[in-house]
């Protein structure tokens, strides 16, 4: 590696090819508090030494299968009660038209999101499923899965806390699967903290999750969820938890850094989203404790800053659908294809279509699917500009 000189000298020791500690992480957090330009210069180097100028992007398709829920997080918009408008129950014949579209808009992740089981809670989902010939919503993810790789997108499910036997299911059509830790201190599921009605979202439930993904060799997106009342100690010992448990299984491909934007039909709708500052600072760390991870931030959660993150580390922008809502976030459009590409153009970097898997992650892909994500993409694991035409 080049021997970079910067002003502090924690983080000239990160040059040496040296993992930093959480010690020096929460050292190097709060040097950054008054003068964070060193941190982000950092992470832009490390990030350009290991990723180099190419910023990846998900062309997908958003399948809200079945949005009731058996958890409540404070801060949701996403779940849906029965009765309301904004319920999603998608039938197979809605997968296959939505898919079919998705194909001639040459999109190539078909993303399926659920509640968490929410067939245990409502008498509604539970008959609906068994009306569609399902006992669970792993089972019908599995079919509509099936529906979406026949159709030529690849499935990429997040469905909260899958057990190992269902993610060894998705696995056969799904060429990674996602979580999000969100964070990794049980505070949060504390009286009146986010996730105190959130059974799911405990952190060593996740982590158990990972755990299993991991020995199943299974790419797995993860993440964060930044200003949801964390201290920003436990933001970064939520980075090293990721940490560790990549360095243990390897399957990490990507972590998906979300800025928390404020629901105003959700118990947190008075809290504000994380201040600029505080969330670039630990994107960067993020960089610095994971020096050749992909890093991702959703363009849509910073409309008039995202291009700014490829200043402080970042090289993934994630799932962009040109023909679905995010509806996790529905008050936030995504930016077009083309704007994103200009805007990463500018800034001297090149915007490239990638799988739902990394291409580094290809070799954990059933043989089948990579087979098939062969036939369309180029000699570096991406979709090819010839499909994309
Ligand atoms: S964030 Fe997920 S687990 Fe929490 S309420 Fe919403 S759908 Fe349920």
């Amino acid at each position: 590696m080049s021997k970079i000189i910067l002003k502090s000298e924690l983080l000239n020791k990160i040059f040496d090819g040296r993992q930093i500690t959480n010690d020096e992480a929460y050292q190097i957090y709060q040097e950054a508090e008054n003068n964070p330009f060193e941190l982000y210069k950092a992470a832009q180097i490390l990030r350009n030494e290991n990723r180099g100028k190419r910023v990846t992007y998900s062309r997908k398709v958003f399948f809200n299968l079945i949005n009731l829920c058996r958890d409540t997080c404070s801060y949701c918009t996403y779940k849906a009660e029965p009765g309301e408008s904004k319920v999603s129950m998608m039938s197979k014949q809605d997968i296959t038209n939505l898919a079919s579209i998705g194909r001639k808009y040459r999109c190539t992740e078909a993303l399926f999101v659920t509640g968490e089981r929410p067939e245990q809670k409502y008498d509604e989902a539970k008959t609906w499923l068994a009306e569609n010939g399902f006992s669970s919503t792993a089972e019908y993810l599995v079919h509509a899965s099936e529906i979406a790789l026949n159709a030529g997108i690849f499935p990429h499910t997040n469905a909260g806390n899958l057990t190992k036997s269902e993610m060894n299911q998705l696995k056969k059509t799904n060429v990674s699967l996602g979580v999000m830790l969100e964070n990794s201190s049980e505070r949060m599921t504390g009286k009146n903290m986010p996730h105190e009605f959130a059974p799911s979202k405990n952190p060593r439930a996740r982590i158990h999750v990972l755990e299993n993904a991991g020995n199943l060799s299974i790419p797995m997106t993860t993440g964060l969820l930044i200003g949801i009342g964390e201290s920003p100690f436990e933001l970064i010992d939520s980075i090293f938890t990721l940490r560790s448990i990549h360095q243990k299984y390897g399957h990490i491909q990507e972590i998906i850094l979300q800025n928390f934007q404020p629901k105003s039909d959700t118990m947190m709708r008075d809290v504000p989203g994380p201040e600029g500052k505080y969330f670039k600072i630990l994107v960067a760390l993020t960089r610095l404790v994971m020096p050749e991870m992909n890093i991702q931030i959703p363009p849509n959660l910073s409309p008039n800053s995202y291009p700014d993150f490829l200043q402080v580390g970042i090289n993934d922008w994630g799932g962009i659908s040109p023909i679905t809502p995010d509806y996790v976030n529905p008050e936030f459009a995504w930016p077009s294809i083309d704007t994103v590409q200009e805007n990463c153009r500018n800034a001297g970097f090149e915007l490239r279509a990638r799988f739902p898997v990394y291409p580094e992650f290809f070799h954990m892909a059933d043989s089948n699917l990579k087979s098939k994500m062969l036939e369309i993409s180029d000699s570096d694991g991406l979709v090819s500009m010839e499909y994309l035409k």
